[in-house]
């Protein structure tokens, strides 16, 4: 798998990221013209991602939603929502400090989970996108993200949340999926010693003065 090492986020004013830019503009045309497989039949929008393009910080869900099939916009609806104040909770926002995405870019009918040959189809603009914003922790949001990621079909989401992997030169840190917070709210509590501990590695990493209220 092609992904470069972590590079230097300073040179953000330098031609490097104008280059990254263009790239990045170049990837938007191809997933919003992408018709790899059948989910293009289907869908109304295509959803690109969204958040800082020079992120330290890469959140991936599984699929878009029907609220982010009719908007365009990553995780917008009641699980967007929940994952919102979590970032806010812990002092990030979509603006600043985090890029969303997703394993694959249009809605499965009925939001069942994505057909292996759908994710094949998909999958390698993800890996794009995350050579691009180039971050340096990423965030695997439930089983389907961790799996597709990773290419690791035996990694079970119960038992790796909370633990920080390698992959590719990059931290994970596997969480559960905000929808089964609200499914199953008793899975918020791990969930916040699980976000807590990327709080921590970020203010090690990338910021030593980031502020959270709560951690
Ligand atoms: N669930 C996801 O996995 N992704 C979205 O964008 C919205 C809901």
């Amino acid at each position: 798998m092609d992904i470069r090492c972590s590079a230097d986020k300073q040179q953000g004013m330098s031609g490097n990221a104008t280059a990254r830019d263009s790239q990045m503009e170049t990837l938007k045309n191809e997933i919003e013209n992408c018709r790899k497989c059948g989910l293009c039949k289907t869908r109304n929008r295509v959803i690109f991602g969204e958040g800082n393009p020079n992120a330290e910080i890469m959140l991936i869900g599984e699929a878009p939603g029907g609220d982010e099939d009719r908007t365009g916009r990553p995780f917008i609806g009641r699980s967007g929502q929940l994952l919102d104040r979590i970032l806010a909770a812990c002092g990030f926002n979509r603006e600043q400090h985090v890029f969303i995405s997703n394993i694959v870019r249009c809605r499965p009918p009925g939001n069942r989970v994505p057909a292996e040959q759908e994710v094949r189809s998909c999958i390698p603009y993800l890996f794009r996108q995350i050579a691009l914003v180039d971050p340096k922790i990423i965030i695997p949001m439930g089983a389907t993200a961790l799996k597709q990621l990773t290419e690791d079909k035996s990694l079970r989401i119960t038992r790796v949340r909370g633990q920080w992997l390698s992959w590719n030169n990059r931290l994970l840190m596997p969480v559960y999926h905000p929808a089964a917070l609200l499914r199953n709210p008793g899975l918020k509590k791990d969930t916040w010693e699980d976000y807590k501990k990327v709080i921590y590695r970020y203010r090690q990493l990338v910021d030593a003065h980031h502020h959270s209220d709560h951690a």
